[in-house]
């Protein structure tokens, strides 16, 4: 069986905000930089403070430039880091006195903002600066901290929001009505500042978006965040609006969504989408009791807790399966907005990224691994968000209008442009059996690299690390066990949402052998890892593979022993023989599902785990060959490797090989019997 894991991640309940201030660690930190680094990752590491690059900090610091002049410097947080593993590097340094002057232009575009923040770099290397840099600027204290709290959203977004608010924090915070981030939220917060500012402030809260902390040193900015989010989450208390109880009872055993209904539902939001899209499912307690609430419409259907999770949750999650008429209400919502835009806008696609599903719990949809768990992580936020704000009165919103906006906004459209064109298997999953060594190690790489999702299973693995962001999802199993095929395949659909290629890889070369001396039990060993275990595969996939946007993909690695057999090798000869015959039937058989079929023959890839050193020398013998010559034994006088065979694999799953079902392909440096 394979090894037990946790389900894909059940949500954590959220503890009272903790203040993790190190004075050890503090002192350690050799200037403001360091310390700006040191409490940006503070709150960058706790989820209900900022998520997924929801948050900014900055440090106002002198510097000397090259003319040995002291300059003001605004050193603020950089598009593309992440709060919770900032370094100084990730901070973006600006020049004051320009963002100064840019702040006192009565109108400046987005676009234009982005350009004049980049002219005041220090530093012409340095990553775009955040957004809302020049609102950091404006604020006259050292030390600026900005997060979107959990807490403090659902005390915003919840009936009379402002009311309750200013009720928790009194005159300590200067508050903001919601505007769009960019210039303008600049210029208003700076506005506000100055008419609401006095000597009781210790941060600034805007409406439906987030709040901000600021002080002379870091450890009092940081403080004063903690202490401005506690408030918040002791006024939920008060009111019985933090821990919120099932509706029922869930009985996680009872709820077991079957593989195919997930890989149908998969299959048809890509389809909505254009293109394949990636899918994980969480089925869990708090998520199951939210889809099956009565009021779920209601509260589902509002919007974002905090308006730039619209560009990873679309503005709402799709309730239940109907993904024509998510598509449909989601091109009317397009339909009414974009017209106010001011700018011709390109719809992007309809298709949902979060579903709510009273068997499945939550699913989130992605073009990688990555942007599954992100929408995922956020929206377990925003239930809780959701729940709490509706406890404490009722949960409001964002309107459309303004969701709208920051979904469209000039800087995400030309974020997404600037990403460029997906990888060739961007949204896709590759299932590779024998994954953790040789070729179906290469191919697990070939494939991570082309964009695809990967389920690799092997018996063992020398490491279960990665650096894959979720792509990777090790599976151990013995793929001639019937029940860790099954359980494998389970984990495979609920953390990508289908099998759009399968690599049959995993094999085994007995020792060198004649008919006259093979026994039985070698001839069904062998029979039972290259054969059966892969009709099985085959077989169980199937239902994935049909579903798969863009039409299944098989690639099963025969041998050169097919069409050109060698003595002493019966058993394994025999077994890839049957499996190609096996794969020329799949062809045939799957070719009306759009399901392409296709053999490798690799022939002398040596740095594969059948190769040890003995088989090598015995088959080198059998030849009459040194070993060295045994491995260059081929019409191109050339060694054939891993990567080699992978390249192929990957090809022949890849949009080149559309039209071509049923061929084998050697790979083996040219082969006169088989030529
Ligand atoms: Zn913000």
């Amino acid at each position: 069986m394979p090894a037990r894991r946790p389900l894909p991640r059940e949500l954590q309940p959220t503890t009272h905000v903790k203040n993790e201030w190190n004075n050890a660690h503090a002192a350690a930190c050799a200037d403001d930089l360091a310390l700006r680094v040191y409490s940006s990752r503070l709150l960058g590491s706790n989820p209900s403070l900022v998520l997924h690059g929801g948050g900014n900090t900055s440090v106002k610091m002198q510097s000397e430039n090259i003319f040995g002049e002291t300059e003001d410097i605004l050193h603020v947080k950089a598009s593309g880091w992440d709060l919770g593993t900032i370094q100084p590097a990730g901070f973006a340094p600006l020049r004051m006195a320009h963002l100064m002057r840019l702040a006192q232009l009565p109108e400046l575009s987005d676009t234009a903002m982005v350009r004049e923040l980049r002219a005041c770099l220090t530093n012409p290397a340095s990553p775009d600066p955040s957004v809302e840099a020049i609102l950091h600027a404006l604020l006259p204290h050292k030390f600026v901290d900005h997060t979107h709290a959990d807490a403090v959203i659902a005390v915003c977004n919840s009936t009379n929001g402002e009311e309750q608010i200013r009720k928790v924090y009194g005159n300590s915070l200067v508050i903001v009505p919601y505007v769009m981030p960019g210039f303008l939220l600049a210029k208003a917060c700076a506005l506000e500042f100055q008419k609401h500012a006095g000597a009781h402030t210790i941060g600034m809260l805007l409406m439906h978006h987030g709040i901000f902390s600021f002080a002379a040193t870091a450890e009092e900015s940081y403080n004063r965040m903690i202490t401005l989010v506690s408030l918040a989450e002791d006024h939920l208390k008060r009111n019985q609006a933090w821990v919120i109880p099932a509706t029922e009872t869930i009985e996680l055993s009872a709820v077991s969504p079957s593989r195919t209904d997930l890989a149908t539902l998969r299959s048809e939001v890509s389809a909505a989408a254009g293109f394949p899209l990636l899918m994980s499912t969480h089925t869990n307690p708090v998520s199951l009791n939210f889809a099956r609430r009565p009021d779920i419409a209601h509260l589902a259907g509002q919007g974002c807790a905090t308006p730039d999770h619209v560009i990873r949750t679309k503005r709402l999650p799709m309730l239940g399966r109907t993904v024509e008429q998510y598509a449909a209400t989601y091109k009317s919502y397009f339909a009414a907005h974009a017209p106010t835009a001011g700018a011709s806008l390109t719809m992007l696609d309809p298709a949902p990224r979060i579903v709510l599903d009273q068997q499945f719990g939550m699913c989130a949809l992605g073009r990688t691994a990555a942007d599954c768990n992100i929408a995922s992580e956020i929206y377990d936020h925003t239930i809780e968000i959701i729940l709490r704000a509706h406890a404490l009165g009722g949960w409001q919103a964002l309107p459309a209008a303004d969701l709208f906006a920051i979904e469209y906004w000039e800087l995400e459209q030309a974020k997404l442009l600037r990403a460029g064109l997906p990888k060739v298997f961007a949204g896709e999953v590759a299932l590779i059996t024998g994954s953790a060594s040789g070729i179906g190690l290469a191919c697990t790489n070939a494939m991570l690299a082309q964009g695809a999702a990967v389920a690799g299973l092997d018996r063992a693995f020398q490491t279960t690390e990665n650096n894959y962001k979720g792509s990777l999802l090790q599976l151990t199993c013995d793929v001639t066990d019937a029940a860790a095929i099954d359980a494998s395949l389970t984990e495979t659909v609920r953390a990508f949402g289908g099998v759009d290629m399968l690599i049959l890889n995993a094999g085994v070369f007995p020792a060198s052998r004649r008919i006259a001396e093979t026994p039985d039990s070698e001839w069904d060993a062998t029979m039972r890892i290259n054969l059966d275990a892969n009709l099985r595969l085959l077989r169980e996939v199937y239902p994935m593979l049909r579903l798969s946007p863009r039409g299944g993909r098989v690639v099963i690695v025969g041998s050169r022993n097919v069409p050109a057999p060698g003595p002493g090798a019966a058993a394994y000869s025999a077994s890839k023989a049957a499996l190609t015959q096996l794969a020329r039937v799949a062809a045939l058989e799957w070719g009306s599902d759009s399901i392409r079929v296709n053999t490798v023959h690799p022939d002398s890839v040596f740095d594969t785990g059948i190769w040890t050193d003995a088989v090598l020398t015995a088959r080198a013998a059998a030849y009459n060959l040194s070993v060295e010559d045994y491995k260059r034994r081929n019409v191109l006088r050339t060694e054939v490797h891993s990567t080699d065979v992978a390249a192929v694999v990957t090809a022949l799953c890849s949009p080149a090989f559309a039209k071509t079902t049923g061929a084998q392909i050697p790979i083996d440096g040219g082969n006169e019997r088989v030529i």
